[in-house]
């Protein structure tokens, strides 16, 4: 008897997902829920590559991590790949691990390439997940849905090369380096301080910034300005960045020996980057044959977690348009970090860089687990309301964001049925967004949204993948 119908037989699963049935020359897989877990039933010879509990006629295998090594093993497209420097990619972040399949059925209806596993090490540390489970619930999603186009693992914003070395061996196919901790805060000196700091540097040095920046026809036909005081400044708070850029790229990407994306992230810091700064880091690295695949640099504005953009959307188009310039002249994608909800901002990237971009965007798949909370498990709702509400100061001191806690309606005032009206108002939005990691510490609590999620698998997915729709087509994907 073949493997689906031994399973439609003895009627043990509520859910048989047809799609992710594959044929092997030496046996048969698919996944099964049982209402609450996923598991992976599989007959014939292959079994032997799994882990599980033998059943009449297949094993059957619980979805973890030694069983996701050998599905990527007998179907390749299961494991994350890297996509080079052509095209659109989206990195999606999942905190829980539930939002994958709905990320899928997104961005399938659209040309975007999708990186699916993509944590920075504090939501890690903040959601007790490690990164190889993290590409675990990607995986499994990929074979539930189907999904062969591939996808990519994100070692989300690290910091030194050990991390990045770590972020390779536990599998990331794409590495973040985020250089904030190495970007080094302009000094206050006069022009004639800053001309005589530049005269400071070697002479050979400055020959080199001659034939690249001061005389050089690209930077003026791409429309910027370098001028002594200018190259001052940035090799000022730049240098220990492009030695940071080298370096990780010498000492972890190449030595890895095989393809890994690599995204230059200037975003974490409070200045904004210049087209200059831009060209900048992007001339050094090609000087020393670095090749990175996208640049973040921190736009104009204000980018706040899960709000829209605040700033002038004028200023923004104008330098957004150098970036992406500069970005094609070099080869790479323009990227946009804290990209959910920016509505107003896709169209725009969308449009400038001719569709060569990267978005990321992180949480947005958390306030979908609390909106479908809010609207299906009232209880759980208010547990998670109050702890976000002790737990708002310690958040803020790592996220930038406004949010007000007395513009909060006291959650008394408000009746079960209000209760997703609280998704609707940005402090409110902000409050349940930046404390996941507090909530997410109270285990009681973590297990009950955990339940909750392993038992609605659909309602989430239909909602959150109503939310990245409205993404994609802001982006006219
Ligand atoms: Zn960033």
């Amino acid at each position: 008897m073949s493997l689906l119908q031994e399973l439609r037989e003895n009627g043990d699963f509520i859910r048989i997902y047809d799609q992710s049935w594959h044929q092997l020359a030496n046996g048969e897989l698919v996944m099964v829920s049982d209402g609450v877990e996923r598991y992976l039933a599989v007959s014939g010879d292959i079994s032997s590559h799994f882990h599980g509990v033998r059943k009449s006629g297949y094993l059957l295998c619980p979805t973890n991590h030694e069983n996701r090594l050998a599905l990527n093993e007998l179907l390749p497209f299961t494991a994350p790949v890297s996509f080079g420097r052509e095209g659109s990619t989206f990195g999606f972040g999942d905190r829980l691990g539930f939002a994958n399949t709905a990320q899928i059925r997104a961005v399938r209806k659209t040309n975007v390439r999708p990186v699916l596993a993509q944590q920075s090490l504090r939501e890690l540390q903040l959601t007790s997940r490690s990164i190889e489970q993290v590409v675990d619930a990607a995986a499994y999603a990929v074979l539930q849905e189907n999904y062969r186009a591939g996808y990519a693992c994100d070692g989300d914003h690290l910091k030194t090369p050990e991390e990045v070395k770590a972020g390779i061996a536990s599998g990331a196919t794409m590495i973040t380096l985020d250089c904030s901790l190495v970007l080094q805060p302009l000094a206050d000196q006069t022009d004639e301080q800053w001309a005589a700091f530049y005269n400071g540097l070697p002479e050979q040095r400055r020959a080199r910034d001659r034939a690249d920046y001061l005389e050089n026809d690209v930077a003026d036909t791409l429309g910027l300005h370098f001028d002594v005081v200018t190259l001052a400044k940035l090799h000022w708070v730049y240098a220990a960045a492009n030695a940071l850029i080298r370096d990780v790229y010498f000492s972890a990407l190449l030595p890895a020996g095989r393809p890994i994306d690599f995204e230059i992230s200037l975003d974490e810091t409070v200045e904004t980057t210049t087209p200059e700064a831009h060209f900048f880091v992007a001339r050094e690295m090609e000087r020393e044959k670095v090749v990175a695949t996208s640049v973040a640099p921190k736009f104009v504005g204000e980018f706040q977690k899960a709000i829209e953009y605040i700033g002038d959307l004028d200023e923004l188009r104008a330098t957004m348009s150098v970036h992406a310039a500069i970005a094609e002249y070099f080869g790479y994608r323009l990227s946009l970090h804290s990209g959910s909800e920016k509505f107003a901002v896709l169209p725009l990237i969308a449009e400038l860089t001719h569709g060569h971009y990267h978005v990321k965007t992180s949480g947005t798949s958390w306030l979908e687990v609390v909106e479908v909370i809010s609207k299906h498990a009232p209880a759980l709702y208010r547990k998670m309301h109050t702890l976000a509400l002790e737990g708002i100061d310690e958040a803020k001191r790592s996220y930038v964001v406004h949010c007000d806690v007395q513009k909060v309606r006291p959650l008394c005032e408000v009746s079960d049925e209000e209760l997703p009206e609280y998704l609707l108002h940005n402090d409110s939005r902000q409050l349940m967004h930046i404390t996941y990691g507090y909530i997410l510490r109270h285990e009681d609590v973590h297990q009950e949204i955990l339940h909750f999620l392993k038992t609605n698998r659909a309602l989430y997915e239909a909602e959150a993948e109503e939310l990245y729709d409205r993404h994609f087509s802001a982006l006219h994907a």
